[in-house]
């Protein structure tokens, strides 16, 4: 399967904030096997990288990369050692930058915020 710019582009951005390879996943779905909150997941740790191999943008809308709560389980299993938690933490990054909404903000009257409030949104809505 030949990937677009558009999936290409996804692949480089996990595989560069998570620092790791994607395409040393062979799906053997170990990870998915230890995982201990899989009911609470719309995709398996598993499905989700197979789907960032691929470059699918439809990832951005999972609930799995929210769930996971980087207990390491699926890491202590997997043959290749992969950071999977790591690669959950990209796709969040990922996602809230391409949810920035730079109005929410600008329409706010600020002056009587507590500055620490400022950035905690800032680093909520910019990963
Ligand atoms: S355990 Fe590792 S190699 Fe196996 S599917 Fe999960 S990430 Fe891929
Ligand atoms: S780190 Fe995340 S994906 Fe891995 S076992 Fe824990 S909850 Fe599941």
């Amino acid at each position: 399967m030949k990937l677009t710019d558009s999936d290409q582009d996804l692949v480089a951005e996990v595989e560069e904030l998570s620092g790791e390879n994607l395409y040393a996943c062979f799906q053997c779905g170990k990870c998915s096997a230890s995982c201990p909150f899989t009911d609470e997941m719309d995709e398996l740790p598993n499905q989700l990288i197979r789907r960032v191999q691929i470059g699918d943008r439809r990832i951005l809308q999972s609930k799995t990369p929210w769930v996971c709560a980087s207990c390491l389980s699926c890491e202590v299993e997997c043959p290749k050692g992969n950071d999977i938690p790591a690669i959950m933490e990209a796709v969040r990054e990922i996602t809230l930058r391409s949810n920035v909404d730079e109005t929410d903000l600008r329409d706010l009257d600020t002056r009587g915020l507590p500055e620490i409030a400022l950035v905690s949104n800032f680093r909520k809505k910019t990963g």
